[in-house]
């Protein structure tokens, strides 16, 4: 899709957030891996629906109850699609987080995973895919395993073969890296888990935002992405999978309306998605998720792709050119435009309030991702991260601003 197709001023003017300064200077928000602003008419739909039919769903006999009920299960249906997955397929959570520690817990609880057998994961995760699998192997004696990386921050796809064996029950990976921003080889990982017969878990919280997604086109059994990180509310996300293993997995919280029948001694539960929803639920959240992923559809992921990709290509070769920056994993790879950095003689902190001082909102420390800095060396880097609304004016102004680091620091 060529990248003409995306009207950059109209899309800005969707958002308010961009437009406010910060410390005299025009915000530059680079920070959308962590958080991505939200457009007008997310803002609107969350207020609409607060201001217009506020209510618990799934339950009540009032019009604002079945209202409320109408747009909580219209917006699965449309996060689902959007996602290639139908909607009884799709979990809320109250984000990427829930959505992972749920399958773990649930994995655990229906025996998929017990004393001796084994738990992939990779070297690259986030803490969110990491630590409810340490949590799993430590609460069932599994043995939690590991595929590294490669010094170019690509999976070692080879090492990935010999590390899933027989004994492999769950293959855990991010889709795309919050740390190295390169695109996973998912249909190879998915290949060796279900040759093992393991459940594929994938972390699609930087990819949701960015590519176009088929989950059961890529064959995942379970997936978890977050509403923030893709012009959504805070507070919500989801856990997709496929209809087999959800049938399979009991419930990990418990309470009302998950329930058919409960007695004093026992209870029984609704088949998914609702299985897994216990409580009162996020329902303006939920609609306000819906609104970022129709704001993203009328964009077209296949032109947010393209054009984050240039705008990838040219942070990357801009920071690649400054001396004494090092990029962490710099394959020339398929990417979303994330880079995460070190500067000679910097802590990753300074830098960061040298670029806030004029506007520019980056990440700094370890992102989540402690294994993977250590693995790398720095234990913190800079991260720039780019959404729907990043210019390229904006990525040269980063590119400037890095430049001047060292000088200002005495480092150079
Ligand atoms: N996985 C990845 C790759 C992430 O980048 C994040 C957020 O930073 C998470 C998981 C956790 O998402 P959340 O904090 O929204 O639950």
């Amino acid at each position: 899709m060529p990248t003409e197709t995306i009207d950059l001023a109209a899309v800005r003017a969707d958002f308010p957030a961009l437009h406010r300064e910060v410390d005299g200077c025009p915000l530059i928000y680079l920070d959308s891996a962590a958080t991505a602003q939200r457009p007008q008419s997310v803002i609107d739909a969350e207020l609409a629906f607060v201001t217009g039919a506020n209510a618990a769903v799934h339950r009540g006999a009032h019009t604002l109850a079945a209202e409320a009920t109408d747009l909580f299960e219209d917006a699965r249906a449309t996060v689902a699609g959007f996602v290639g997955a139908a909607p009884e397929q799709l979990v809320w959570t109250s984000g990427a987080t829930a959505a992972l520690n749920t399958a773990a817990y649930a994995i655990g609880a229906a025996g998929l995973v017990r004393e001796g057998d084994e738990v992939v994961v990779t070297e690259a995760e986030h803490h969110a895919n990491l630590i409810p699998w340490q949590q799993l192997a430590s609460r069932t004696g599994a043995v939690l395993r590991h595929i590294p990386v490669h010094e170019d921050g690509t999976i070692d796809v080879s090492a990935a073969a010999s590390v899933i064996s027989s004994r492999t029950r769950v293959v855990a990976f991010a889709h795309v890296s919050n740390v190295l921003g390169i695109v996973n080889p998912v249909a190879d990982l998915v290949a060796l888990a279900h040759g093992v017969g393991a459940i594929a878990v994938m972390d699609a919280c930087q990819s949701a935002p960015h590519l176009p997604l088929d989950l059961p086109g890529l064959g995942v059994d379970l997936a978890a992405f977050s509403g923030h990180k893709m012009l959504g509310p805070n507070g919500i996300g989801a856990l997709y999978g496929t209809a087999e293993l959800l049938d399979a997995l009991p419930p990990v919280f418990t309470g009302g309306s998950m329930v058919t029948t409960v007695t004093l001694e026992t209870a029984e539960f609704l088949p998914a998605p609702h299985r897994f929803e216990a409580g009162t639920q996020p329902v303006s959240q939920a609609v306000g998720l819906a609104e970022a992923v129709r704001y993203l559809d009328r964009l077209d992921m296949g032109a947010v792709h393209a054009r984050e990709r240039m705008l990838e290509q040219r942070m990357r070769e801009g920071l690649r050119g400054i001396d004494g920056v090092r990029l962490l994993g710099d394959a020339d790879a398929e990417r979303i435009a994330l880079c995460a950095f070190a500067v000679d003689g910097v802590h990753a902190h300074d830098v960061g309030q040298f670029l806030d001082a004029r506007g520019i909102a980056v990440r700094v420390g370890h992102h989540c991702a402690q294994p993977l800095h250590r693995r790398f060396g720095p234990a913190a880097t800079v991260r720039a991260s780019a959404g729907v609304y990043t210019t390229e004016d904006e990525i040269d102004a980063l590119i400037d601003a890095v430049g001047a680091v060292r000088g200002y620091f005495g480092a150079a």
